[in-house]
């Protein structure tokens, strides 16, 4: 456990390894009360990070009132594949999905090892995402969301789907979400938004939490020539990425090799942060922080092509600047 200050960021900028100001759930309102399971962001001006952290109060504060505070780090969002190939296969999706083989799908075993790893480091995570690809053709998904629930009990978790599958689930499958407060967050696309839209409503008939997203009319190409950084104005900032033990940056840096060796490209790849291999979250925290060498390859605001799907997908697909996207 380690101790933070709380104050202004520039009177301890330079006594303290980081730092700083924070409020309860609104960062922007500071105040000095806090009590033991209290939810805080941190914003670490030490480790040159604009993003504010989120951190869970261990202890209260009993002297110095409103100068230290014990705090447990804790991750504000983290996602995972339940299934990497998918039956829409969105032309530039940022997952690759229609780069993997049409059965593609996650080993419960595998994720749910993945998820307790994290748990040794990060007992708390605001809010947990199984995705894909299309998480729902993995026949185990329950397994997967029954699982994540049991060693997250107070996080949100939500399947995020495109809704093709809701059709086919009935009551059963429901009734085993509101048991695990699990949520649906689908995402709509345009030819099939009233097949998805009457499932939405058939689920919250049934209780469970299920939003739609805004229709998606066009995708980002992130992929481009190297050129500056796209980190500072990235959006995807601090969406972890969880698979075969390893928590990465962002989707794309743990998934670009699928990308790399289906078109013999060179983008730069990363190893992750093996999570078996810190003790510590601090540290972890702070390498997810930084900028990785894709950054440099990368870009999420602005390059926008019109949505479609693919059967045959091509390396142009998800590089903004060739010919078809301008
Ligand atoms: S590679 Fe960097 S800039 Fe691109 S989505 Fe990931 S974190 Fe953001």
């Amino acid at each position: 456990m380690r101790k933070w200050y709380i104050g202004k960021a520039d009177a301890i900028r330079e006594k303290h390894e980081a730092i700083l100001v924070t409020s309860k759930k609104d960062w922007t309102h500071f105040t000095h009360d806090f009590k033991t399971g209290d939810e805080i962001f941190l914003q670490r001006v030490a480790f040159g990070s604009s993003l504010p952290e989120f951190f869970s109060v261990t202890e209260p504060l009993r002297e110095d009132v409103g100068e230290w505070l014990s705090v447990q780090p804790a991750l504000r969002y983290v996602e995972l594949h339940a299934a990497d190939a998918c039956n829409l296969n969105c032309r530039a999706c940022s997952h690759f999905a229609p780069l993997f083989p049409k059965q593609a799908y996650s080993e419960v075993a595998q994720i749910l090892q993945d998820v307790k790893e994290l748990n040794r480091l990060f007992p708390y995570v605001r809010h947990i995402r199984i995705l894909g690809g299309e998480p729902l053709l993995n026949p185990h998904i329950l397994d997967v969301v029954t699982g994540i629930r049991q060693l997250y009990r107070e996080s949100r978790l939500s399947i995020v789907t495109n809704g093709l599958l809701l059709e086919k689930l009935g009551r059963e499958f429901a009734d085993i979400l509101v048991e695990n407060r699990a949520e649906l967050m689908i995402t709509c696309y345009p030819p099939i938004k009233s097949v998805v839209k009457a499932a939405a409503e058939r689920f919250r008939s049934w209780n469970v939490p299920t939003f739609v997203s805004p229709e998606t009319a066009y995708f980002h190409l992130f992929l481009k020539e190297k050129g500056e950084s796209g980190f500072s104005s990235c959006t995807i900032k601090g969406c972890y990425f969880l698979r075969n033990g390893t928590l990465w940056r962002c989707a794309l840096s743990a998934l670009i090799g699928v990308y790399n060796n289906a078109f013999s490209m060179k983008f730069p790849t990363e190893q992750g942060i093996r999570l078996t291999e810190h003790e510590n979250a601090f540290s972890v925290l702070s390498k997810l922080s930084h900028e990785g060498k894709l950054c440099y390859y990368c870009q999420d605001d602005g390059y926008l092509m019109p949505w479609m799907t693919t059967t045959s997908p091509a390396a142009e697909d998800w590089i903004h600047g060739t010919k078809e996207h301008e």
